[in-house]
């Protein structure tokens, strides 16, 4: 069971775009080891939150902490340090490269080896064992001398998520994972999803309501930039300003 101490939290953040406020003094805590979704109807304020978290934008007012330290006022790759990371967007993946290539270059970016700005090629054979385990991690083993221009939608996603475990994060978000899925797809990101936040903290914005209901441990609600509703989904599924809000869509 998800314990008490708090992996992330928003603190009273504020993110005003010319005057529009996109996040609106959204105070969040998220603990170690829990699986927590954000949700919400399109403009909500989802993708912003989650900049903010992950240190791609910079809050107008509020903090972001990890493990109770302050790190919006980091930059990203050293909140990624700290033991958070995002997923990757399928244009990070390196389409001419195979699947096994696309996590060895992950494996020695500068964020994975500090203090090293290239790696020699002697270094770069004994990170293959290491980028084995995370293929077996995201079920890509036998896919991986495919180029990775050739995997479908769903097993790019896998790669994706390899891709971020190549930084061993304690905390880890995942932008809608299940977009553009069939059911197929979908039932593999959860078993996926499930696997990788053994041990871990992982935090997702996610519209497909089965996925949440299946994988959370709490849902945040936000609505015009601020939190409607927090709490164990089965809770908060229930309370009429959370139907109330998704009535519009
Ligand atoms: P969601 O992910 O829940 O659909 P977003 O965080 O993408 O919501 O957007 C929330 C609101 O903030 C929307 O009204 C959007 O138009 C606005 N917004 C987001 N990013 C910017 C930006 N860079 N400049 C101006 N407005 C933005």
């Amino acid at each position: 069971a998800p314990g008490a101490h708090p992996a992330l939290q928003a603190v009273h953040l504020v993110k005003d775009f010319k005057g529009f406020r996109a996040t609106n003094n959204v105070t969040l805590s998220i603990n170690e080891g829990e699986i927590h979704a954000i949700i919400g109807p399109n403009g909500a304020g989802k993708t912003t939150l989650f900049n903010l978290l992950s240190g791609f934008l910079k809050p107008t007012s509020g903090e972001v902490m990890l493990f109770g330290e302050r790190i919006d006022t980091l930059q990203p790759f050293q909140i990624v340090r700290r033991g958070l990371s995002r997923s990757f967007q399928i244009s990070s993946v390196f389409p001419t490269m195979t699947v096994r290539e696309n996590v060895l270059v992950a494996l020695q970016s500068p964020s994975n080896l500090p203090n090293q700005w290239w790696t020699p090629v002697s270094r770069l054979e004994e990170l293959g064992p290491h980028a084995d385990q995370i293929l077996e991690d995201v079920g890509l083993t036998h896919d991986a001398d495919r180029l990775a221009a050739d995997l479908s939608h769903g097993e790019k996603r896998q790669l994706e998520i390899g891709i971020s475990l190549t930084q061993n994060p304690k905390v880890l978000l995942l932008d809608e994972p299940t977009s553009g899925m069939g059911s197929e797809g979908v039932a593999r990101v959860i078993d996926l999803v499930r696997k990788v936040a053994r041990g871990r903290t992982v935090v997702l914005v996610e519209h497909n309501m089965s996925v949440v209901s299946e994988l959370t441990d709490r849902i945040t609600v936000l609505q015009y930039g601020s939190v409607l509703a927090s709490g164990r989904y089965d809770e908060v599924r229930q309370d009429p300003r959370v139907i109330e809000a998704y009535l519009g869509e």
